[in-house]
Parts: C-alpha cells; structure tokens; sequence
C-alpha cells in the first residue's frame, strides 16, 4: 500500500472539499433529499370518503371492519364514495372491471388512501381499480401464465423450479386482488373472459405438497405463497409451518403475503394469527431454521403509523419481514417514489428486497415499464442506504428461466423493445426474452411489431445475437 502525502490528500479531496471549501462527507448540495419518509401518515384520513365520515379510528382499524367492507363492485364504489368521484370516473371503472382478468377487491383502508381528488394519477387508484380508457392493447408475445409456474408444477399448486426452492400456492384468494396479478391464472374470481385454475386450502392438496416436499430432499426452502395466506385461519398457518419445520431437509422458508400492505390492521388486533407466524418463527429458531415474512408494498403511500404499529408486533417477536416490490407504470416507475419506498421500509426494518420487473402478463399492459426504466431506476436507488436495504431489481424470465438481475442481459436492442436473457443455473442453454410495451416504441417499431412474419424476424435476430 503506497502511503504517501499525495495519496492522503487525494483521497481527503474525494470526501468532499467542493469549489466553495466545504469539507462535509455528506452531500448537502441535494435539497431534493429530505426525511419525509419518517413521517409517517397518522390522521383520520378515511374521513373524507363519505361513508367512512363518522367512524372513530378505533372502529375503522378494526380488521373485521376492513375485511367484511372490502369494495368488491363498482357499484359498491359509488355507494362508499357517493360524490366523492365524478360520473364519468364511475363509468370508466365499470367498464374497465368487465375488462380486466382480475375480479376487483380493495380494502377501506386503500382506498381511503387514494388521493380522490386526482384518481386517475393516484398510484393505489392504478394497482386496484382499472379504468378502460387507460388500457393498452398486449404485447402480441404475451401469454397468460407468463411465468410457466404450471408447466414446472409436479403437483397442482407446488412449483419446483429451482433445485433447493419450491413454491407452495397454499390456497387461491386474497384479502385484496390486484390488477397485476402474475397468477390471474389462479388467483381470485372467475372474470368475464377466464375460467381460472383453483387451488383450495383444502388438507388433501396440502397433504400432496408435503409429500413431494419430503420426497426431494434438495429441496431447503419453501416460499409459501398463494393467493395470499393472510387469508389462511391461525390454524392453518401453524399446521403449514409446523409440518414444514418438522422436515429435516427444510432449513428456511418464508410465507408471503400482501396483508401487511393492504390491511395492516389484521397485525395490530389478529393475535391468534400473529401468534401463529410468531410462535412458529420461534419454533424455527430453537431448531435452527429461518422462518421469514415477505410483504409487498409497492408505494410508500402504502405505508402509515398503522402499518409500523402492526409490523412491530412482528418485529417485537424476531419475525424478519423483507419486502417484494412490483414495478409498475404510473406507479412507482419514478426515482422519488422508488426511493421514498425503499427509506420507507427501511425505517421500518422491513428488507427491500426484490422490485420485480412487471411480469408479461394480459391485461395490464398500461403498468409495464420497459427494461431501460427498471435499469435506471436501479442505478439512481443503489446507495440510498445500506447496500442490504437496496432491492435487486430482476426480471422473472417469461418461460420458466427463472429471475435475472436487469443488468445482466446478454442483448437490448431498446429501439425494438427485444431484451435476450440467459439462465445458466436454471435452464442452461435457453434464451429468454423481454419485451418492452409496444406503446413505448415508436411508430415505424410498433408497425414491425403487429406483422407476424416482421415479428418472428425481430425475435430470430435477436435470439442469433446471442451465441451462448
Ligand atoms: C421466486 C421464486 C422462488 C424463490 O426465489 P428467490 O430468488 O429465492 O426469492 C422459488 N420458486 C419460484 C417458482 C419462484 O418464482
Ligand atoms: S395479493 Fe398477491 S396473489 Fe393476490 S392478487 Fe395480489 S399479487 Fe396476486
């Protein structure tokens, strides 16, 4: 190591002497950051929402209030909001729900939560309430289990895509349903154009997940996902987890759920059910075993005293929370959003985890980003804050490849809106594409684009790009 007076000035300089002789090792020249994602809402903000008006916060953080009053019709909006949005608004959402894939249900607490005087740019309003004049037509690639998670299913509602993890769809409903579903194919209602794949939390299912999971013993991790398992009774979740801890081969594994995001509620007053993700927590650490939650926030509009007060039960136990976040359009597709989440979370000790790439997924298309946005934002978040509280931000490759870190494309042709990605872990040899939403391509690329013979060139040339 060359120590010498040169060498100590210089690096001195890189801390942060500036022209005007400031010597500070914070940035100060930035009053675009602040700390507001420490302030945390904590008003009676569902007031404004006509049929909420005079409720008290004990009644409306109740957790039955907020299940048994989800939104689940436009018209049941109309009747909560009375004129609280316009007509025209009203209209847009009805039409918009008989088009969507995913059957509509939001919680009082979400949707007091949007902003009702801008609803068409509110970022809750966009994951929970299509609106038809917002609908882009599908990518002509698209398919309706993008992700191949049947196709790689040894048993219905386990998929065994990697060595050491299986992913468990331990029943098919959720206290909310969101427009971006990646399992529109299972999850929630029969909607007017698809006729869904069930999963039922029933025992004789569970019991032929358990067995296969006993029969591989690569298998260390199961993610126990759904639909979501805020929805499974105490019960369950203890007799999920306790019959996983009690394989030998299982050393971690992590129940996902939107709950905390949707309706934290449940965490502050549920205890039988928080003593069930808590005590099997324990059991895991007195054998050794991980057991973990994943939530997902995507905004930190999401996020408010409430939410804290019901994580902290959690934390108060040793339940380590992480976060998986989905990348949407009108979203959180911004750096000031993507940030505000991850401080957000953070403050909260919950881990960002994974922002995923939107899935390429029908129906929704007016949500997906281009890989260009995800790769952007990913350069503008990383050294926010500790690098452990900084998200990957992946792709999960559409055909079964698996999730791939945005930078790692092999190809990104970004004027046709072709990415080519590989998997060498997972499915070596194969290539996997991305594609941009066509609205995001120019004119002459959206023309090529809706051809089928231009198309299948577009897609060869791409693939020939890559020789691995
Ligand atoms: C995401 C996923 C997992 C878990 O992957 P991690 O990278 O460990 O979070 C497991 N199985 C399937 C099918 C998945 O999609
Ligand atoms: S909670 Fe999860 S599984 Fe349920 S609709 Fe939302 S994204 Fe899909």
């Amino acid at each position: 190591m060359a120590i010498n007076g040169d060498t100590e000035i210089s690096a001195r300089t890189d801390v942060g002497a500036d022209e005007d002789g400031c010597t500070c090792a914070v940035d100060e020249h930035r009053p675009d950051l602040d700390d507001s994602h420490r302030d945390l809402r904590d008003d009676e903000f569902w007031r404004h929402v006509p049929a909420y008006a005079e409720l008290s916060a004990a009644e409306f953080h109740d957790h039955r209030f907020q299940s048994r009053n989800c939104i689940t019709t436009a018209r049941k909006l109309r009747e909560v909001l009375q004129d609280g949005a316009s007509a025209a608004f009203y209209a847009d959402v009805e039409a918009g729900v008989n088009r969507s894939t995913m059957s509509l249900r939001l919680s009082p607490y979400l949707l007091s939560l949007i902003n009702w005087d801008a609803p068409e740019t509110d970022p809750i309003r966009t994951q929970f309430l299509p609106l038809a004049s917002r609908f882009r037509p599908d990518h002509p690639e698209l398919h309706f289990d993008s992700l191949n998670e049947q196709a790689d299913s040894p048993v219905a509602g386990l998929t065994h895509r990697y060595r050491d993890r299986a992913l468990f769809l331990a029943l098919d409903t959720c206290p909310v349903y969101c427009r971006f579903c990646t399992r529109s194919y299972s999850v929630g209602l029969d909607t007017e154009g698809v006729e869904k794949v069930h999963f039922g939390a029933t025992l004789e299912r569970w019991e032929q997940a358990f067995d296969y999971i006993r029969q591989h013993s690569e298998i260390e991790d199961v993610v126990v996902s759904g639909g979501d398992m805020y929805n499974l009774k105490a019960e369950q979740v203890e007799l999920l987890g306790r019959t996983l801890l009690d394989i030998d081969h299982i050393r971690r594994f992590r129940y996902a759920t939107k709950g905390p995001a949707v309706m934290p509620q449940k965490l502050v007053s549920d205890d039988d059910w928080v003593g069930a993700v808590a005590g099997v927590a324990e059991e895991g650490r007195r054998r050794h075993k991980q057991v973990s939650l994943h939530t997902h926030f995507n905004h930190p509009a999401e996020i408010t005293a409430i939410t804290q007060q019901g994580l902290n039960r959690l934390l108060d136990r040793g339940v380590i929370v992480r976060n998986q976040t989905v990348l949407q359009r009108g979203v959180n597709d911004n750096v000031a959003a993507m940030r505000g989440l991850i401080l957000r979370l953070s403050y909260l000790n919950v881990q960002p985890y994974y922002v995923f790439v939107h899935d390429m997924v029908r129906g929704v298309e007016e949500l997906r980003t281009t890989l260009q946005t995800a790769i952007e934002l990913e350069k503008e978040v990383r050294g926010v804050t500790a690098g452990y509280n900084i998200p990957a931000f992946v792709l999960d490759t559409m055909g079964g490849g698996g999730k791939r870190h945005v930078h790692s494309y092999e190809h990104y042709d970004r004027e046709q809106g072709i990415g080519v990605f590989t998997s060498p872990a997972v499915r070596p040899g194969q290539k996997f594409f991305y594609f941009d939403p066509i609205d995001e391509l120019n004119e002459a690329q959206q023309t090529r684009w809706a051809d089928a013979d231009e198309r299948r060139n577009i897609i060869e040339s791409a693939r020939q790009t890559v020789s691995r």
